[in-house]
């Protein structure tokens, strides 16, 4: 192994966990436990998640993906394309000791990476009220032995703990009727007790200078005129997240300047593992800032992608029940196909950093907007987006899976973007 490698790795995902839901970015956040815990945690302020949902962007974290390369286009599409290397085989083929733990592990279904994340307390019903107890023991493994530890926090996401409170209005009431700030207090709520209860317990009995830690969303939380929760478009609050990340021996981490995307931590984690993944993906790894900022006059873009014509929930009886064999593809149950979502769109943003431009695929419909004000403003010249959104979809490592799994309707998309831009006749 060499010196400056890493063996023992804590990922943290906290469900609906926006940018503004942290101390550091919102003076309304009081967490002293957790902050005084994570002072010397760095935070990547323009951090981005490539989906506006927990599967297709927990696959992007695990794979460094975009969705559009590992399949799982949105939160319906059953299963990734095959053949793809996760976090969790790499290392636990590597011999390290796997603890994946989540307050809602259903949520994962016919995800390859499903068989290694079981819920945080088994012995509880309701994982909100569990313990967490049984995942410590599992993390107190003997000084010698790496690890790779996975844990998801489910609490943040949807009521955020108030259904059940006799005459607690909805979240989507509250927002309709100009109640934004009530909603937002619920909401922080929700996050504050996973911060300074949950995290502050586990993190206070790890010896952080062996640990690389990374706390992260997987998409934010609208609360906003646009969007109440997350899913449904891709919104600036839904998809600007923190990434908190300390990493041992390594003092004063400064993320580079440009944007970051949850793609990134895939080279980063397995680079510092001393790992080789033959990754060929467009994830940067984030301990390599020069190399990020090196992207030329016009800068790096992050991609972020959404899917909804299969809908955009996930959570049904009906998936949670079918046993595994009647998945028959990423589309397909006994290989009829799924139904479809009335409503359903697709569409892609590309940002900078500080301005994201989103585009509707059918109709090119688009907006262009101010990421922390979410202000909209005039895009002077749509087509550099569609230029770079191209080059993305056209330069990937990984269309070979996309040629061999995609439907005959994905088939004829891209088929009509080649021919648009004169690949084909
Ligand atoms: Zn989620």
């Amino acid at each position: 192994m060499k010196t400056n490698t890493v063996n023992k790795f804590l990922l943290i995902s906290i469900d609906c966990w926006r940018f503004d839901a942290l101390s550091r970015t919102n003076p309304l956040f009081n967490t002293p436990k957790f902050d005084m815990l994570t002072q010397d945690f760095s935070l990547a302020e323009k951090f981005f998640v490539p989906a506006p949902a927990t599967r297709p962007s927990h696959t992007s974290y695990f794979t460094g993906l975009y969705a559009f390369e590992h399949g799982v286009y949105g939160q319906t599409y059953l299963k990734m394309f095959e053949g793809i290397p996760n976090l969790f085989q790499i290392f636990n083929d590597a011999g390290y000791h796997i603890t994946g733990r989540s307050e809602r592990p259903e949520v994962f279904r016919f995800l390859d990476f499903e068989p290694f994340i079981t819920a945080i307390d088994p012995n509880a019903e309701a994982q909100h009220l569990g313990s967490l107890e049984d995942l410590m023991r599992q993390l107190k493994q003997p000084a010698d032995v790496p690890q790779f530890c996975f844990l998801h926090f489910w609490y943040t996401h949807g009521g955020y703990g108030m259904s059940g409170i006799p005459g607690a209005p909805s979240l989507k009431w509250l927002v309709d009727n100009d109640r934004i700030d009530e909603a937002l207090r619920i909401y922080y709520a929700a996050a504050t007790h996973i911060l300074e209860f949950k995290l502050v317990e586990i993190l206070k009995q790890l010896q952080l200078s062996e640990w690389a830690v990374f706390i992260f969303g997987d998409h934010g939380e609208g609360i906003c005129k646009e969007i109440t929760d997350h899913g449904g478009t891709l919104n600036q609050n839904v998809l600007h997240v923190p990434l908190l990340a300390h990493i041992p021996r390594v003092r004063d981490l400064t993320f580079p300047d440009a944007p970051l995307s949850a793609i990134d931590l895939f080279p980063t984690i397995t680079n510092l593992a001393g790992i080789d993944a033959d990754y060929q993906g467009y994830g940067q790894d984030l301990l390599s800032p020069s190399e990020i900022d090196s992207f030329g006059p016009s800068g790096r873009l992050i991609l972020s992608e959404l899917d909804s014509l299969y809908g955009i929930g996930f959570l049904s009886k009906n998936n949670l029940e079918m046993p595994h064999h009647r998945v028959t593809s990423r589309t397909t149950v006994d290989n009829v196909e799924i139904n479809r979502y009335s409503e359903g769109v697709r569409l892609w943003s590309l940002t900078d950093g500080e301005h994201l431009y989103r585009e509707d695929e059918e109709t090119g419909e688009f907006v262009y907007r101010h990421v922390l004000s979410g202000e909209d403003l005039r895009c002077e010249d749509p087509d550099r987006f569609r230029d770079a959104y191209d080059d993305i979809l056209m330069n990937s490592n990984y269309q070979h899976l996309q040629a061999r799994d995609a439907t005959a309707e994905e088939t004829e998309i891209l088929e009509d973007r080649l021919r648009d831009l004169g690949y084909v006749e």
